[in-house]
């Protein structure tokens, strides 16, 4: 049928990408003939992330380089306007607790009244990475904690060395 495609986005703030992140990308590329991790620039939160969007659009790109059908790009618009420029027919997200739920829900009827066109799909957390996000993970090590099984090993080096920094 005219008009459809392969291509998926994968949006975060990847700030930094964490194995769950990886998990939904990965699973995304087994299923979709193209994947697009969509790293959010947010000029309002500027100087705020802990890492800037092209050092987490790098991380990224290592964590992937065997997987032939991701990419990963910094974006500083839209949601659906960047979707389209990839000319994505669908969003792909990771739902872990009930909690992400209800944001996720308002989002999604949000970029239908934008795109219509533009589906939204959920991928449900795997079970050893439903509780793992990158605001606990940065927390965990700015207390001194262990990161090394959640993130991938130069995210966990960068990690110590830009806390270690301050
Ligand atoms: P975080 O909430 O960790 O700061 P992002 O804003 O970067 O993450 O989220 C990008 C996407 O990845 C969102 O769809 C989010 O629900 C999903 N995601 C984040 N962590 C996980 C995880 N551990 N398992 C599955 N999906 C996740």
């Amino acid at each position: 049928m005219a008009g459809r495609n392969g291509t998926v986005v994968c949006p975060g703030s990847y700030d930094p990408v964490t194995n769950g992140h990886l998990d939904i990308i990965t699973r995304s590329s087994q299923v979709f003939e193209r994947v697009v991790v969509g790293v959010v620039n947010n000029p309002v939160r500027k100087g705020r992330t802990m890492f800037t969007a092209e050092e987490r659009q790098a991380f990224i790109e290592d964590a992937t380089v065997e997987l032939a059908n991701v990419e990963a790009r910094v974006f500083s618009n839209l949601l659906v306007e960047f979707a389209r420029e990839m000319d994505a027919k669908a969003i792909v997200k990771g739902l872990r607790a009930i909690s992400d739920f209800e944001y996720e829900f308002e989002m999604a009827q949000l970029n239908r009244k934008l795109d219509p066109g533009l589906e939204s799909i959920y991928m449900i957390a795997s079970p050893q990475y439903s509780f793992l996000s990158s605001t606990g993970v940065r927390e965990m090590a700015t207390f001194g904690g262990d990161v090394a099984d959640l993130v991938p090993g130069p995210v966990a080096a960068a990690m110590a060395e830009r806390l270690g920094e301050r």
